[in-house]
């Protein structure tokens, strides 16, 4: 059986070349005669490969001098807790909830102090985001919270809140290395590899280094704070090796693409091609807001739930796999990640039309 169309939201693509590399270092990495998978995190080879992988990042993202990259473990989940446990300090933050993850990570911070909401996009089942614009930071605030993109309702910031002094905080696990982007800006950012990087298991943190306490948080649990992490090089205890090998070769092939510039023009291709078809669809209709659509994840639907089921599993069996939507939207969704080449995002578009050919809508009572 060949490489299906792979349209998961995550763990999800990755790219063919990646896959191919690691295949054929499996066995032997490079004249080492053991698998990355074998080896010990402090040997000379795995050094190499995590300072590597850094280096790639730091060059890719433009990450400043004064930013510290952490490999961490625990995904995106854990960092829910390790925001406020490590830059809440006493103090309160504010979160603007824009879909499931933001309203996940809000829930997580009440947890451990004051988390107050700064902007909340609810009454619309989170198919916008917040007018940045109107967002009121308090200035004592310790952090900004957003997710920039909202991996299963298909939106993202196309603004960045104004924070004036007060570190802004994002969850960018399913819009990470998918464009340009000015880490000046933030004060925190991280990823879950598994949606646009890797394989699931490493979380990316990327942390400006006046934001990481200096002394020890005696009642945070040491796995827990940024400066056991930063001290111990990311190797305080062992690292997902394998995990941040596969990342650091997807650092380089998207260097190959042409870098942060040449991946944005690829999935702006990508993101048209379908959203154009979408929007001239009598079938299909797309459910986040226009303006504040995702280059990622696009959910859609026919407003007819035995008609989405129709169309999921008809995709299924011609290779376009899992375009199954969320629960609490319905319907579908196809995520179109850095490594979903644009022949994929062709052949459900085509998939679409022959669909709705099909299935027109006239032919069914609304
Ligand atoms: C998937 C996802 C998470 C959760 O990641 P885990 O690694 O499964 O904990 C958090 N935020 C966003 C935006 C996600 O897409």
């Amino acid at each position: 059986m060949g490489r299906v169309y792979n349209f998961s939201a995550g763990p999800a693509v990755l790219p063919e070349s990646v896959l191919r590399e690691a295949a054929e270092e499996m066995l032997d990495y490079r004249g080492c005669g053991m698998s990355v998978m074998e080896m010990s995190h402090r040997s000379s080879a795995f050094k190499a490969i995590i300072e590597e992988a850094e280096a790639d990042l730091r060059d890719l993202m433009g990450i400043p001098d004064n930013y510290e990259v952490l490999f961490l473990q625990g995904g995106g989940s854990t960092q829910f807790a390790m925001v406020p446990l490590n830059l809440m300090r006493g103090g309160f933050a504010e979160y603007v909830v824009s879909g499931s993850w933001s309203k996940k990570a809000y829930q997580e911070a009440k947890r451990f102090g004051d988390a107050r909401i700064l902007g909340d996009s609810s009454d619309g089942n989170f198919s916008y985001v917040p007018n940045v614009a109107e967002l009121r930071v308090n200035p004592n605030a310790d952090y900004v919270y957003i997710c920039e993109n909202e991996t299963i309702y298909g939106t993202k910031y196309h603004a960045l809140p104004e924070t004036g002094d007060v570190p802004l905080v994002s969850d960018v696990s399913s819009c990470f290395l998918s464009e340009p982007i000015d880490v000046a800006k933030y004060g925190l950012i991280y990823g879950g590899a598994q949606k646009n990087v890797g394989p699931a298991g490493v979380t990316i943190a990327i942390v400006r280094d006046d934001l990481i306490p200096t002394d020890d948080l005696h009642s945070v649990p040491t796995m827990l704070q940024y400066k056991t992490h930063v001290d111990g090089g990311s190797m305080y205890n062992t690292p997902p090796c394998y995990a941040i090998y596969v990342c650091g070769k997807v650092f380089k092939w998207i260097k190959a693409q042409g870098g942060l510039e040449g991946m944005r023009d690829i999935n702006v291709a990508k993101a048209q091609l379908l959203y154009n078809a979408l929007d001239e669809s009598n079938v299909f209709h797309g459910t986040a807001r226009k303006e504040d659509r995702s280059l990622m994840n696009v959910p859609f639907v026919t407003g007819n739930a035995e008609l989405d089921a129709k169309f999921i599993a008809e995709a299924d069996a011609a290779g376009l796999k899992n375009v199954k939507g969320h629960r609490s939207v319905g319907g579908m969704r196809a995520s179109i990640y850095n490594a979903m080449p644009i022949e994929g995002v062709q052949a459900l578009v085509d998939f679409m039309r022959d669909f709705e050919l099909r299935n027109p809508a006239s032919s069914r009572s609304i």
